[in-house]
């Protein structure tokens, strides 16, 4: 029996993932938001929640929501504590997109957007990777203006953690350019094309 084919889309902060997922929506893909699921994990994985409170104590929790201004406290700069997290949603996260696709066995192609697909390995999982690029300054304007409570330098400071293109785009299979020159419904539509017949 055929499955479907798995679809990675990443890309750095504010380069597009989630507006070239809401593309490929319209063409009648099925996404799966990778970050947003790991969010929502954290407040309804009893699994999870246990483990986050052995770390980060019970004050993680307030209210069944959870407390990031803790976290992040907590977190700050301790690597140690941060991988620790990683390590308690990494897995139960990787659970829960095998359960989605086993949901959406019929499909023909299923999308996966996380920002860290490839820092975190999970790339190695999918079928094929799509890059989403646009240059730095286009990416920082974009993300002030749609996340007014952001600085420039809180922005600058992600992107120097994350990965640069020029080391993703040697893992990618297709690369989107989203700095404004070409049409993003173009590329997507193509692609999709492609993903078809392949
Ligand atoms: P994040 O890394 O924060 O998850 P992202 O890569 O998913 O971001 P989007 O949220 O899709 O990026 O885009 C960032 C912002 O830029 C959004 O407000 C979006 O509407 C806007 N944007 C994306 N692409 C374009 C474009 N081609 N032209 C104008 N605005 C755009």
């Amino acid at each position: 029996m055929s499955r479907p084919k798995l679809v990675g889309i990443t890309g750095g902060i504010g380069s597009g993932k989630t507006t070239i997922c809401k593309i490929f929506e319209v063409l009648g893909v099925k996404v799966y938001y990778a970050d947003d699921r790991a969010k929502s994990l954290m407040e309804t994985n009893q699994k999870v929640i246990q483990e986050v409170k052995s770390i980060f104590g019970t004050e993680a929790y307030s209210g069944g929501k959870l407390n990031r201004a803790h976290i992040s406290k907590m977190a700050f700069g301790n690597k140690e504590l941060l991988s620790e997290l990683n390590q308690i949603v990494h897995p139960a996260v990787k659970e829960d997109f095998e359960n989605w696709v086993e949901k959406n066995s019929k499909e023909e192609i299923l999308i996966k957007e996380a920002a860290l697909l490839i820092e975190a390995g999970s790339y190695k999982e999918l079928d094929s990777l799509l890059l989403v690029v646009a240059d730095e300054k286009t990416r920082i304007s974009r993300i002030l203006k749609r996340d007014p409570q952001r600085t420039e330098e809180s922005v600058k400071k992600i992107i120097s953690e994350q990965l640069s293109d020029e080391e993703k785009i040697l893992l990618a299979s297709f690369v989107i350019d989203n700095s404004g020159n070409v049409s993003l419904i173009k590329q997507a539509v193509e692609i999709h094309s492609k993903l078809i017949v392949a």
